[in-house]
């Protein structure tokens, strides 16, 4: 069993994030890639980050008609702040026989250095870094041997933009799944100010 795991803050879960999982899950040959939203996430607790069950829903929604793509609430049900770390080991004791593809940004893992237990991470997981086309590892200073890097096509997505879009009333339409436009226009999710039912967006 290869099990592919895409931890995100998915807030929210967009055709960027989508796409990299699939052709992680393709390469690779993953038996099933589980989306993992995080809890509250350590980088971003200055920042506002919406609640944990709208972040797990539009990941639900978003990844509902692929049979190879789960979502995993054990980031979003762990009290505290979410580590990595965290996350292999509980679906390491989840699936004790699966071997774990962890799938992230190259930018994120650059900082892998940084975070909590370093060097069990690399035991627990290989790890995938995605990047946009052009990127070179060797810019980064990552263990070649550890990480390998997939090129993504739709890199210019990002949920910083999407909610920005939202925010100045323009269309996220195409960039995250159309379940995914509608539950935002629903729950009036990044809204800067509240407008009246049925307004379309
Ligand atoms: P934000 O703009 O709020 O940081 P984001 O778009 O980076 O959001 P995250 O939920 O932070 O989304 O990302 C989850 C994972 O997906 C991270 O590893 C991130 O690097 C990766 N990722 C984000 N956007 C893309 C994209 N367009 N293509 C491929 N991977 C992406
Ligand atoms: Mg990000």
């Amino acid at each position: 069993m290869r099990l592919g795991v895409m931890g995100g803050t998915f807030d929210p879960i967009h055709h960027g994030h989508l796409v990299a999982a699939s052709e992680v899950q393709t390469r690779f040959g993953l038996d099933e890639v589980v989306f993992v939203p995080t809890g509250q996430p350590w980088q971003k607790s200055d920042k506002e980050v919406s609640p944990a069950e709208h972040r797990y829903l539009m990941t639900v929604i978003a990844t509902a008609s692929n049979p190879r793509f789960t979502v995993s609430r054990v980031d979003i049900d762990r009290p505290g702040p979410t580590y990595t770390i965290d996350t292999l080991r509980d679906l390491r004791q989840e699936r004790p026989d699966a071997e774990l593809f962890f799938i992230t940004g190259a930018d994120a893992l650059a900082q892998i250095l940084s975070w909590k237990d370093a060097d069990e991470l690399f035991e627990l997981a290989h790890f995938v870094g995605v990047t946009r086309p052009g990127y070179e590892l060797s810019e980064s200073g990552l263990p070649a041997d550890r990480v390998t890097l997939q090129e993504v096509p739709a890199m210019a997505i990002s949920s910083t933009d999407c909610r920005a879009r939202v925010e100045r009333s323009e269309p996220v339409w195409y960039l995250v799944p159309d379940g995914v436009v509608q539950y935002i226009n629903k729950y009036r999710l990044y809204a800067g100010d509240p407008r009246p039912a049925g307004t379309a967006r």
